[in-house]
């Protein structure tokens, strides 16, 4: 048997800021039905991974060599496929967004430095902060999750933030911040504003994106990534649109070769496919519309969602009602305001399983009492019919 040292983590020298803390993640469990981490349910199609199977073979006989440092042609189709004019001097690309927020943060945080973001919103970002040693300060959304430029340029003023983080379309509510809000907030403040518009393709309106401010405003930073529209998850490719003086600030702390030419490739082949991709989204956003009025329909509280999944509730305990589902076989996720679930939006026959789920573990759950001012009972219990109603 092989001998591995038995010292354990608490005897390490490790950072006071670590110790007690769990590595992040949703639970990755095989299960049938998994609709609990936003990723797009289907896989690249069949001419996709043909391509991408023949640019990487292609490719092998070189890897040998570290790839282009630069990812000249990567950026060069990511602005592309952008639009907006931008050039692939405004792209930085990098190992999925976690890691373009991490450099963005290794560049404009670190110690002595703060980073405000809007709650609820996305569990990674106090990750990032903690990992660059920038302090990190929450502000509440309002009742309907939405933000304006009063609250944000507020909360600006009160944390004396250097970095202001705004979640559009928002992760785990699904609400979009209109560029107009973005807008006013880049010309009260300055702040360096970063828009994480992961979901933006899923937007029903996609082109309202804050990249259209870029030529106003040089500390705006947009981030996006491939994982979701782009069905690229695995893949790992994120980017960030700004001023070409940002990109020059994102390379300064960047590894050295951080991006593998595999990853340059796959998400280049990726890029060539966009109109089959963005299909795909049209599609995804159809049925997360359709999922919206069905779990309405039962009897739901649904939170208006302009991405690729729902909050949904108010279970009385969404922690037993999250783990009868799993019993079902569909993992959705337990996260967000007080008595929601997150579910995104799967195939066709994800859903069904889901819905059909829904009729078999809701049928008896308690729900919260609802806000002041409804006058729904307490006790109310959601209204599913025994035939269900898809
Ligand atoms: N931002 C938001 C709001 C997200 O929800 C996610 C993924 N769940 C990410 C960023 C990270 O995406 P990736 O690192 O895969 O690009």
């Amino acid at each position: 048997m092989a001998r591995v040292n038995p010292i354990t983590l608490a005897e390490l020298p490790l950072r006071p800021e670590l110790v007690g803390e769990e590595p992040y993640g949703a639970p990755q469990l095989d299960v049938p039905v998994c609709l609990n981490v936003n990723e797009n349910p289907y896989p690249p199609s069949e001419a996709v991974r043909r391509d991408m199977a023949h640019a990487i073979a292609k490719q092998a006989g070189g890897l040998n060599r570290y790839p282009d440092r630069e990812a000249e042609g990567l950026r060069a189709d990511l602005a592309e496929y952008i639009g907006f004019g931008v050039g692939g001097n405004q792209i930085w690309p990098a190992n999925g967004s976690n890691e373009v927020m991490t450099q963005i943060l290794q560049a404009f945080g670190g110690p002595g430095r703060t980073l405000l973001t809007f709650t609820p919103t996305y569990s990674m970002y106090p990750e990032y902060a903690r990992n660059t040693h920038t302090d990190y300060v929450t502000s509440p959304r309002d009742e309907y999750f939405g933000l304006d430029s009063a609250r944000v340029l507020s909360a600006i003023a009160e944390s004396g933030a250097d970095v202001v983080l705004i979640t559009s379309p928002n992760n785990p509510t699904g609400t979009a911040t209109p560029v107009a809000v973005i807008d006013e907030v880049c010309a009260g403040t300055d702040a360096l504003v970063v828009v994480d518009e992961a979901y933006q393709e899923f937007n029903d309106t996609p082109e309202d994106s804050a990249i259209a401010l870029l030529p106003k405003y040089g500390r705006l930073i947009v981030v996006r990534t491939l994982s979701k529209a782009f069905a690229l998850a695995g893949g790992r490719v994120g980017y960030a649109v700004a001023a070409p003086a940002v990109i020059d600030a994102l390379r300064i702390v960047r590894l050295p070769y951080h991006l593998s030419a595999t990853t340059q490739t796959v998400a280049q082949v990726a890029l060539r496919h966009a109109p089959e991709m963005l299909a795909r989204v049209d599609e995804l956003r159809q049925t997360r519309a359709q999922m919206e009025q069905w779990l309405r329909l039962h009897g739901f509280d649904v939170v208006p969602s302009q991405s690729n999944f729902l909050l949904f509730g108010r279970f009385a305990d969404r922690h037993a009602v999250w783990a009868d589902f799993l019993a079902h076989g569909v993992l959705i996720r337990e996260v967000g305001p007080e008595g929601y679930l997150r579910v995104c939006a799967g195939t066709p026959a994800e859903v069904d399983a889901f819905e059909g789920a829904v009729l078999e573990v809701c049928r008896h759950a308690e729900m919260m009492p609802a806000p002041a001012g409804e006058a729904i009972s307490s006790k109310k219990q959601v209204r599913i019919s025994s035939q269900g109603q898809s």
